[in-house]
C-alpha cells in the first residue's frame, strides 16, 4: 500500500503521582503519536521514549524531530507491503528505535484496518484474552508496600514486579518475601547496578524471585552473562534487548533466561515479533513490557502479548493506574482478575481521544505525498 501521508504528535500526559524508579521520579509522560494514511485507511501508531533520554538514549523531543526529519519522508510516497520491508527503509538511519517504532506500529495497525482485521490475528496471536501483572515503584515506606501488595493479592493478581534501587534493595525483598511467601514477584533494577555488587545479587537467590530484571548496564551483555553464572535466580533483559541481533547475542551469551519485549524499545512490532520467534526457537520465555503508554500503545501491546512465548502476566495496565484520563480510547480496563482481553475488531482496538490530542499536544507535524 502506498503512504500518502504521516502526521506526528509530541504530547504530554500528566501522571495521577510520580512514577519512581532507579532512574528517578517521572510526574509525567511524554509520548510520540503517528497517523498514517494510505487511501481511504488509517493506521495509529505510539511509541513513549519519555520527557528525558533516561530510560534509553531517546527521549520524546529528539524522536519527534527524527521522525519528522528523516524517517517519515523516507516512507512517503512508498509502496509498502510489510513490515519487513519499513525496517529496511528505515535502516539507513542507526538506532533511535522508539523513533522508529513510532511508525512501524502505524503501519501495522493501518494494514490491519486496510485488511478488516484484528491486528492481533494479523501479528499471528493465539489468545483473545492475556494475562497481566501489578507493578509498584519505590514507595515511601516497606509497610506502605506491603499494605499494596496484600490488595493486588487479595483482587487476584498473578504475579507483581517490583522496582529496585539502591536504599530500596534487598531489606525489602526479605520484607515482602516474608509477608507472602507464595507470591510470584521479582525485581526491575533498570539498570542501576555494577557486577562488583554480584554478592548483593547472590543473596537475592534465597528469595525465589521469578526473576532479576535488568541489573546492570542499559546496554550490556557481557556482564551480564557472567552475572548470570553466579546466580541460580534467572536475569530478564529489558534495556539492553533493542533489536533482535542484540536478543541472538544475548541468548548465545547465555546472559539471560528470560526477555522482556517492549515493541518501542526495540524499533516496532515487526523486531519485536523476530525476537519472539527466535526466543520461541531457542527456548527463552518472553513477555511484554510497557513505558505507561496511553491506551492507543497499550492496545499494540496487548496485541503482540497474544503470541505463544510471551509466557509470563505482562505489564500491561489498566489506564486509571497511571492516569486520570488516558489519552487515547476506550480505556485499558481488566476484564477479570489479572487478566485482559484483546477487542475483536478490526486495528488494534483504540486510537486518541481527539479533545484530549488536541489539549496535551506540545508539537505537531504532517507530511503529505
Ligand atoms: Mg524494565
Amino acid at each position: 500500500m502506498k503512504i500518502d501521508s504521516i502526521e506526528t504528535w509530541r504530547v504530554q500526559m500528566p501522571l495521577i503521582y510520580p512514577f519512581r524508579t532507579a532512574y528517578g521520579n517521572d510526574d509525567r509522560i511524554e509520548t510520540i503519536l503517528v497517523r498514517m494514511t494510505s487511501g481511504d485507511h488509517y493506521g495509529w501508531g505510539e511509541a513513549t521514549p519519555w520527557q528525558s533520554p533516561g530510560y534509553s538514549p531517546e527521549c520524546a523531543a529528539t524522536a519527534f524531530i527524527v521522525v519528522r526529519d528523516f524517517l517519515a519522508p523516507r516512507l512517503l510516497g512508498q509502496d509498502i507491503t510489510s513490515g519487513r520491508q519499513l525496517q529496511d527503509l528505515l535502516g539507513v538511519y542507526k538506532g533511535n528505535f522508539f523513533a522508529k517504532s513510532s511508525l512501524d506500529l502505524a503501519w501495522w495497525e493501518l494494514e490491519a484496518r486496510r485488511q478488516q482485521t484484528p491486528l492481533y490475528r494479523l501479528l499471528g496471536g493465539t489468545r483473545q484474552t492475556v494475562d497481566v501483572g501489578a507493578d509498584f515503584g519505590i514507595m515511601e515506606s516497606v509497610d506502605l508496600l506491603l499494605k499494596t501488595i496484600g490488595e493486588a493479592v487479595a483482587s487476584g493478581f498473578k504475579r507483581v514486579k517490583l522496582k529496585f534501587r539502591p536504599g530500596w534493595d534487598v531489606d525489602m525483598v526479605a520484607a515482602v518475601r516474608q509477608a507472602f511467601p507464595d507470591l510470584v514477584f521479582h525485581i526491575d533494577c533498570n539498570s542501576a547496578y555494577t557486577l562488583a555488587d554480584a554478592a548483593m545479587f547472590q543473596k537475592l537467590d534465597q528469595f525465589n524471585l521469578a526473576m532479576i530484571e535488568q541489573p546492570l548496564m542499559f546496554d550490556d551483555l557481557i556482564d551480564h552473562a557472567a552475572l548470570q553464572k553466579q546466580l541460580r535466580t534467572p536475569i530478564c533483559l529489558d534495556e539492553s534487548i533493542t533489536s533482535p541481533s542484540k536478543a541472538r547475542k544475548a541468548i548465545q551469551a547465555k546472559a539471560c533466561g528470560w526477555i522482556n519485549v517492549k515493541a518501542a524499545r526495540v524499533g516496532g512490532l515487526t523486531p519485536a515479533l523476530e525476537i519472539h520467534d527466535l526466543c520461541q526457537e531457542a527456548g527463552i520465555p518472553c513477555w511484554v513490557g510497557g513505558m505507561l503508554e496511553s491506551s492507543l500503545g497499550g492496545h499494540h501491546c496487548l496485541a503482540l502479548s497474544t503470541l505463544p512465548n510471551f509466557k509470563y502476566p505482562n505489564d500491561l495496565f489498566p489506564s486509571e493506574r497511571f492516569y486520570r484520563r488516558d489519552l487515547s480510547i476506550p480505556h485499558m480496563a481488566l476484564s477479570g482478575p489479572s487478566q485482559m482481553n484483546v477487542p475483536d475488531v478490526p486495528g488494534c482496538g483504540a486510537e486518541p481521544d481527539p479533545a484530549c490530542l488536541e489539549s496535551q499536544t506540545l508539537e505537531y507535524t504532517v507530511l503529505k505525498r
